[in-house]
C-alpha cells in the first residue's frame, strides 16, 4: 500500500492495521477502530490588538471512548490540520490503554502562531475555542490537557471559561493546569520522569550503563527540557545534543543542562549556548550518541535520514517522531525503539491522577504521585517488552498488540448500539 508519509493520520491508521493484522481483528472491529468517533472542526472570530477580527480555525477529534471518558490535549501551531489532529486522537486512545488508565483518546488544536500573538490575543482566542469546543468538553466526557505550544495559564484559562458558563468551579475538566486552582504536584515534569523511566529500563535491557551514556535531544519545551535535566541529574547520562526551533548545540564532551535552562530563558532559545557548537535539526538527528530523544514534534526521522542515524536506543518522547519507512530502517539496523504511545504516557497519566485528585477534591503528595507514575510507567515497560518478547515482534508493535487488544475488547463487551 502506497502512503502518504507526512500524513500523520495515514501513518498512524498504518501502525493500526498492522496491529489488527497481527491481532486477527474481524473487519468489524476493524472498521469501528479504525475512524474517530467525534470530529468537530470550529471556525471562529477573535478581535485583535489593532482592533481588527480574525478568523481562526479550531478542531477537537474523539477517537474512540470505549474504555473511558476522551482524554488528550490542546496543541496551537500554525501545522495543526485535521489529519494530524484525528492522527494524535487515535495515539492517544492506544496509549491511554498501554499504560491501563480509563480514559479514551481524543485531541484538540487551533491553527495559529502563538510566538506572534500578545498575550491579550492568546487569552482571547483560548477563551473563544474553549466556549466552541464546550459542547464536546466536560469532566465526564472529554477532558483536555497541554500540548505544543500550550501551558498551564492556557489550561487555567479553558478552566474558567467552562466553569463561567457552568456558574461554578470544575476544575476536572481540564488537566495541566497550575497547582492554585487544583493542578497536580509533578505534572509540569510528568512526561519527562515517564521518559527517564523507560530509558532507564530501555537501558537496562541493552546492558548499557546510563552513567557511560550519551544523549541528544530535539526540543527544549516541557518535554525536552525537563527530560535533560532529570536524565543528568538522575540518571548521571552526558547530554551532548540540544534543539529548539532556531536549531541545535553540540558539545561531545557534554552540554552543562542547567546553564542551557538558564540561557534559553534568558535569551528564548539555545543558539549561542556557551561551550556549544551550533548545528542544525537536521545534523543534530544525525550526531553519534547512545539514546536520540526526539521531543518536538511529527515525521522528524523518516525514510531520507534514518540510515544516518548513528544511536544505539531512540526514545520517542514526541508525538509520531518516526514515520514508518524510517522504523524500518531503525528495526533492521538493530536500533531499539520506545514507542511514543509508551514511552510519553507519563503525562497523561499524571493528568489521570490530576482529574482523580479535582473529583475527590483531595490531593496528593508530590513523592506520592512520583511513585505512582513510576510504578505505571515501569510495570507498562514490561508488559510491553514481554509483549514484544513473547511474540517476536519490536516494542512498537509490542505496545500496539497490548493497546489494541485492550481497546478492542472494551469495545466488543459494550457491543454495537442499539
Ligand atoms: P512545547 O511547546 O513545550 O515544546 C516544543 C519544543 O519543540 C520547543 O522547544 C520548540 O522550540 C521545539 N520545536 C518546535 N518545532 C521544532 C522543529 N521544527 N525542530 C526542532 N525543534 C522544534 O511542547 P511539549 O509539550 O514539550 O511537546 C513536545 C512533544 O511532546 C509533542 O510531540 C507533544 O505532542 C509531545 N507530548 C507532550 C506531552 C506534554 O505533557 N506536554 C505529553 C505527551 C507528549
Amino acid at each position: 500500500m502506497a502512503i502518504d508519509l507526512i500524513n500523520p493520520y495515514d501513518v498512524a491508521v498504518a501502525q493500526f492495521d498492522e496491529a489488527a493484522d497481527r491481532l486477527g481483528l474481524s473487519q468489524a472491529m476493524r472498521a469501528i477502530l479504525r475512524k474517530p468517533k467525534r470530529e468537530l472542526t470550529v471556525n471562529f472570530p477573535v478581535r485583535m490588538d489593532n482592533g481588527d477580527v480574525e478568523m481562526f480555525t479550531g478542531y477537537r477529534v474523539q477517537h474512540n471512548i470505549n474504555r473511558g471518558p476522551a482524554k488528550g490535549g490542546i496543541r496551537f501551531s500554525p501545522e495543526v490540520s485535521l489529519d494530524e489532529v484525528r492522527a494524535l486522537a487515535m495515539w492517544m486512545t492506544w496509549k491511554c490503554a498501554v499504560v491501563g488508565i480509563p480514559f479514551g483518546g481524543a485531541k484538540g488544536g487551533v491553527i495559529c502562531d502563538p510566538r506572534k500573538m500578545s498575550p491579550g490575543e492568546l487569552e482571547r482566542l483560548t477563551r473563544r475555542y474553549a466556549t466552541e469546543i464546550s459542547i464536546l468538553i466536560g469532566p465526564d466526557s472529554d477532558i483536555p490537557a497541554p500540548d505544543m505550544n500550550t501551558n498551564p495559564q492556557i489550561m487555567a484559562w479553558i478552566m474558567d471559561t467552562y466553569s463561567m458558563h457552568q456558574g461554578y468551579s470544575v476544575p476536572a475538566v481540564i488537566t495541566g493546569k497550575p497547582i492554585g486552582i487544583g493542578g497536580s504536584e509533578g505534572r509540569m515534569e510528568a512526561t519527562a520522569r515517564g521518559v527517564m523511566v523507560v530509558t532507564r529500563e530501555a537501558l537496562l535491557d541493552k546492558n548499557m550503563n546510563p552513567e557511560e551514556c550519551s544523549v541528544v535531544i530535539q526540543g527544549f519545551g516541557n518535554v525536552g527540557s525537563i527530560t535533560a535535566r532529570l536524565l543528568h541529574d538522575e540518571l548521571g547520562c552526558t547530554i551532548v545534543g540540544l534543539s529548539d526551533i532556531t536549531g541545535g548545540v553540540y558539545n561531545p564532551r557534554g552540554i552543562d543542562v542547567h546553564r542551557a535552562l538558564r540561557y534559553s530563558k534568558e535569551h528564548g532559545s539555545l543558539q549561542g549556548l556557551p561551550d556549544t557548537e551550533p548545528v542544525s535539526n537536521a545534523e543534530l538527528l544525525e550526531l553519534p550518541c547512545d539514546v536520540l530523544i526526539p521531543a518536538a514534534l511529527e515525521n522528524q526521522l523518516t525514510g531520507q535520514n534514518a540510515a544516518r542515524v548513528k544511536t544505539r536506543l531512540v526514545i520517542e518522547a514526541a508525538n509520531g517522531p518516526t514515520d514508518p519507512a524510517a522504523d524500518r530502517i531503525l528495526n533492521d539496523a538493530g536500533i531499539t525503539v520506545v514507542p511514543d504511545i509508551l514511552a510519553n504516557a507519563g503525562g497523561v497519566t499524571v493528568s489521570y491522577f490530576e482529574w482523580v485528585q479535582d473529583l475527590q477534591r483531595f490531593f496528593w503528595a508530590e513523592n506520592e504521585i512520583n511513585d505512582r507514575l513510576e510504578t505505571i510507567m515501569k510495570r507498562s515497560y514490561r508488559a510491553v517488552a514481554h509483549k514484544a518478547a513473547e511474540q517476536e515482534v519490536n516494542l512498537r508493535m509490542g505496545a500496539y498488540l497490548l493497546a489494541v487488544a485492550r481497546v478492542a475488547e472494551a469495545t466488543e463487551l459494550r457491543g454495537v448500539y442499539p
